[in-house]
């Protein structure tokens, strides 16, 4: 294969996004396909009858490009800039607008931690044009950070350089985790201040401003279609179903209302594979209100999110939501499917029969539940889940509760465990790095005799075992800590400590013997630590 010459369809170059020739693969479906609001100005207001607003980005002081993600620009034929300052910087810091180029806000609501919001909308993200990449698919290019929109209410529609390291951060991490997610094209700085007050306590401060270029086939999300609905605004909603299904589900066919369902259906099963994968890496969201799921079933929105470190099902990085945990990491399967419940109420013009959204909702459960079932068994490096396994997994998650582990050191080193060994010190060995506190390790112990009897029934080649669970169980994850040094850094002008982070979690499943450091438990310094353990969603 390797072989056949390719036909040079003048996609396969890549081109510095400013060069003319670019503008041949832009394209602005959406702008097309869907009705605008007929007003032109960014004062915050109710719109009506519209899918989005046309907008134009804020010019800031002084753009610089802090952070390019190379595999992002090969996906969309885009070369990396020579400069970290000069047309390419203006563009993604939202100071120059290339031909071609007809920015926009999407106009959506939500419902926020359990309450129906009514209109929200890209208060602060604005999509720059489509782009079409060497493998003809069509991406976004969209800014956050880039100024305000008549969806930014009261807000500045800027974003802080921490929150924007970290979603571009994690959100390439995620990638490479292999689970399904927007990804960052660049990170800038707008040489430019921004006030918050991180925990909304009266201490505001200024912190150095950033715009994100995010990059996804699109950034609609549950609540664009919810606050359609709430208007009663049917022509619209569904000239919106029409595009989304015909521009990213055209696999479904012509949209009618048996497509209408399967296509709700779809979205059900994306959906329970996504949060599948959250719950295998140990990844929190924690906004998991509907203006932040995707319609496509990717991670979208990264703000006060976090990473498991002690497993607990319990815990929740977002301090907004620390009373109610609505969000937190064991709830998110059940939210999840809260929120495609609020999808169905919204998309019920459009499939009149309840059967056909009960039919949906019931086929996220049954994925969610193959998908955990499948994903313990591997991530346990069973050779299949058998009767009797839920058992020993409910009685890993009461020991894990029991004494605080790391959930990804945990499952990495037991791999690890010789299981043919009888000396319950040499069982233990390969975990006891995952311990934060070893007050109850008898009850793991116990668990661990039972798990080492199970491996044996399977008689796999130990090896052959070993590689199969590290192809599952990460070694490395953008620990929360690990973003906030990387943060800490760049503020101080170094960004070698968020370039050599971004490298290691390019291959999150491999050892990689000189960033063992990067795979080590949380300091103690790191329990409390604002950033580290402790987010809101100031950003
Ligand atoms: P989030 O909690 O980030 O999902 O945001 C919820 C809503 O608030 C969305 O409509 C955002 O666009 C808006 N928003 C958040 N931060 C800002 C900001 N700094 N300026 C304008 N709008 C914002
Ligand atoms: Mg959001």
């Amino acid at each position: 294969m390797n072989d056949v010459p390719r036909v040079n369809l003048g996609l396969a170059a890549k081109l510095d996004l400013c060069d003319p020739q670019l503008a041949h693969r832009f394209d602005d479906s959406f702008v097309r396909a869907l009705p605008a609001d007929p007003v032109q100005h960014d004062v915050p207001r109710p719109v009506r009858n519209a899918c989005y607003s046309r907008v134009k980005p804020t010019p800031v002081a002084a753009p610089e490009l802090l952070a390019w993600a190379d595999a992002v620009g090969d996906l969309l034929g885009i070369a990396r800039p020579d400069s970290a300052t000069g047309p390419v910087a203006d563009v993604l810091g939202g100071n120059h607008l290339l031909p071609g180029m007809q920015p926009y806000a999407a106009r959506y609501g939500g419902h926020q931690f359990g309450n129906w919001a009514g209109q929200l909308g890209d208060g602060r993200a604005m999509t720059l044009v489509e782009v079409i990449g060497p493998d003809g698919r069509r991406r976004e290019l969209q800014l956050k950070g880039a100024g305000r929109t008549p969806y930014s209410r009261r807000a500045d529609g800027r974003a802080v350089l921490r929150s924007s390291v970290r979603e571009f951060l994690c959100s390439e991490a995620m990638h490479y985790l292999g689970v399904p997610t927007t990804r960052a094209l660049s990170l800038v700085a707008t040489g430019e201040a921004v006030e918050r007050d991180m925990f909304y306590d009266g201490n505001a401060q200024d912190e150095p401003g950033a715009v994100v270029c995010r990059v996804a086939p699109s950034f609609v999300r549950f609540g664009n279609f919810e606050i359609l609905a709430a208007n009663e605004e049917l022509e619209e909603l569904k000239r919106l179903a029409d595009y989304v299904i015909r521009t990213h589900y055209p696999e479904l066919g012509e949209p009618s209302p048996e497509v209408y369902a399967r296509w709700f259906e779809e979205i059900c099963r994306r959906t329970a594979v996504m949060v599948a994968d959250w719950m295998r890496v140990g990844f929190v969201h924690g906004v998991m209100n509907t203006d932040n799921m995707s319609i496509l079933g990717l991670t979208i929105d990264y703000g006060p999110y976090g990473w498991l470190e002690g497993y607990d099902l319990g815990w929740t990085p977002n301090t907004t939501d620390a009373t109610g945990r609505r969000y937190c990491y064991g709830r998110q399967p059940e939210i999840a499917q809260w929120n495609l419940l609020r999808l169905a109420g919204a998309l019920s013009p459009l499939i009149p029969d309840r059967a056909d959204l009960e039919a949906g909702i019931d086929s996220f459960g049954r994925v969610y539940g193959e998908c955990s079932q499948r994903i313990m068994g591997d991530k346990l490096g069973l050779l299949e889940f058998a009767a009797g396994d839920d058992a020993l997994v409910e009685d890993l998650v009461a020991a894990l509760h029991g004494a605080e582990t790391d959930m990804t050191l945990f499952f990495r080193g037991l791999a690890d465990v010789p299981v043919a060994a009888a000396d319950d010190a040499v069982l233990m060995a390969p975990l006891c790095a995952a311990f934060y506190d070893e007050s109850d390790g008898g009850h793991l112990l116990g668990w661990l005799r039972h798990y080492v009897e199970r491996v044996r029934r399977d008689g796999q080649d130990p090896a052959t075992r070993r590689a199969r669970m590290n192809r599952i169980n990460p070694k490395y994850v953008p620990r929360n800590y690990l973003a906030q040094l990387a943060i800490d850094a760049l503020a101080e002008g170094d960004a070698s400590v968020l370039k050599r982070l971004l490298a290691v979690l390019e291959h999150p499943y491999d050892e990689q013997p000189q960033h063992e450091d990067l795979a080590a438990r949380r300091p103690e310094w790191a329990r409390h630590k604002a950033g580290c353990s402790a987010l809101s969603c100031s950003s």
